[in-house]
């Protein structure tokens, strides 16, 4: 069996008058991402790490944020559309794992809300999506709450 291994990044700065949207789920927050889309962090990351994994790219490729088709769309329809990618391309998907490093709000309590919305779309079950959260102690800009980033390692197989 081939497994291929993908990484993914992404940060967005966060700003007063946008939803904060993480793993589909809108959280309470008086700030959100701003972003050509709805600024899914974790979505945006975990899309690299699939289309790294896959060989396919990157998410600017795909999605590029001045294309207004794409303004305002739900990270988690960008993720369908990768997995049809993928599929197409003989992949399935083993596992993923991300981290979240956000100051507020605490994400724990949302994770299960979270793995609802991907585990389906990945084609996995929801323990096979790992989360985790982490603040930046308030050092930088994501400590002081200017900005949201997240981290994602994926595992693939099959493939050419
Ligand atoms: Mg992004």
């Amino acid at each position: 069996m081939k497994i291929k291994a993908g990484l993914g990044y992404d940060l967005h700065r966060l700003v007063p008058g946008r939803k904060l949207i993480i793993g589909g789920v809108s959280l309470p927050s008086d700030v959100g991402c701003l972003a050509h889309s709805d600024g899914d962090v974790l979505v945006h990351s975990l899309i690299d790490a699939l289309l790294g994994a896959g060989g396919l790219g990157d998410i600017g490729q795909w999605f590029p944020d001045t294309d207004p088709t794409f303004k305002d769309i739900s990270s988690l329809e960008l993720l369908r559309r990768v997995m049809a990618e993928l599929r197409q391309a003989g992949f399935t998907v083993l596992n993923t794992d991300s981290v979240v490093i956000l100051e507020k709000p605490k994400l724990g309590p949302y994770f299960p809300a979270m793995r609802a919305n991907l585990a389906p779309l990945l084609g996995i079950d929801p323990d096979r999506v790992g989360l985790k959260a982490k603040t930046s102690e308030g050092v930088g800009e994501v400590g002081s709450g200017q900005a949201v980033a997240c981290w994602t390692v994926a595992l693939l197989s099959g493939g050419g």
